[in-house]
């Protein structure tokens, strides 16, 4: 449910928010995972108005969040029906590397393998060679699932051995010597808070360089629309263990609206582009993000 179903009631004709509605306002947007702080100043800016109606106060919040939203969008994508999450090229303008290698990170269950599959169906068809690194050799059922993914997505598959790091090496070696376009590593998604991530990473990380100096390419970190302001932490966590390029939100079709979003922007002067945005469990749900079709739905307009 969005934010303002919630409370319609409160601008039934056009009035002025008081201060009991002022507060239940800046309650239904921290509820909506707006930072407290951020959903003061936009009640306050609401309130600077007088008397308005619904649609005007949907439309003063959105013009505020607007520009503070603005700056996830970061990157260009091509546009129109299926091709339209980044390209090898305006993934990365500044490189024209080939394979472009791609680490994929995240907590468990956060959709690092759907999304993946997801990606790699875009690319496929598209007309990119794309392979996918098993690397997440803790999880059993990862792997099976890994490869329904990649049947469907029409990409190479790369597994083996219990060790992530020697799996990526082999993918991207394959990559080389089959002239592959991208080549994407699924890694485990243990906890966050478990110490040997970063030494796993590192590992990667490592092996990596030893066939491209600068790969990867790109650390894409998935987050689940549902972790609310937790997802900052993951990002602030993720972001210290392995540098990101960028952020893929799962899970956008739940109740929740990703309104973690806006307190990111709002925190930070050149937060990290949003790349993507999950929203089904079918392998074409998945598209750019958008910051106006995020505010509207966060808004409910
Ligand atoms: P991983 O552990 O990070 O690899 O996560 P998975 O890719 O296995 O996904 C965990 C669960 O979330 C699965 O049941 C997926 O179907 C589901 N899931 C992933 N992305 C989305 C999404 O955008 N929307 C919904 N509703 N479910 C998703």
């Amino acid at each position: 449910m969005g934010l303002f179903s919630k409370i319609s009631t409160l601008f039934t004709g056009k009035r002025e928010l008081d201060a009991v509605n002022a507060e239940s306002l800046t309650d239904a947007l921290i509820t909506a995972d707006i930072a407290p702080e951020l959903a003061e100043s936009l009640v306050a800016r609401l309130r600077a108005r007088g008397t308005i109606s619904e649609s005007e106060a949907k439309q003063i919040l959105f013009d505020a969040m607007r520009p503070i939203v603005d700056k996830l969008e970061g990157l260009k994508f091509e546009g129109g029906g299926k091709s339209q999450l980044p390209q090898t090229s305006n993934l990365k303008p500044q490189t024209s590397a080939k394979p472009l290698v791609l680490l994929v990170i995240g907590v468990n269950g956060a959709g690092k393998t759907t999304t993946i599959g997801k990606m790699a169906k875009i690319w496929h068809d598209v007309g990119k060679r794309v392979v996918i690194a098993a690397a997440d050799t803790f999880r059993a059922a990862a792997g099976e699932q890994l490869a329904e993914w990649a049947t469907r997505a029409g990409a190479t598959l790369i597994t083996g051995g219990n060790d992530p790091a020697s799996v990526a090496y082999a993918a991207v070696d394959y990559g080389m010597k089959n002239d592959s376009d991208i080549v994407v590593i699924d890694t485990a998604g243990r906890l966050h808070n478990r110490a040997d991530l970063m030494d796993e990473l590192a590992k990667i990380t490592r092996v990596l360089k030893k066939l491209i100096p600068d790969a990867p390419h790109e650390t894409l970190l998935v987050l689940d629309a549902n972790t609310g302001q937790n997802a900052l932490a993951q990002i602030e966590y993720f972001h210290a263990v392995a540098p990101l390029s960028g952020l893929i939100v799962t899970k956008m079709d739940s109740t929740s609206r990703g309104g973690f979003l806006a307190t990111y922007a709002a925190n930070n002067k050149s937060p990290l582009p949003v790349y993507a945005i999950g929203y089904g469990e079918k392998i074409g749900d998945l598209r750019p993000f958008d910051a106006d079709e995020y505010l509207r739905k966060l808004l409910d307009m």
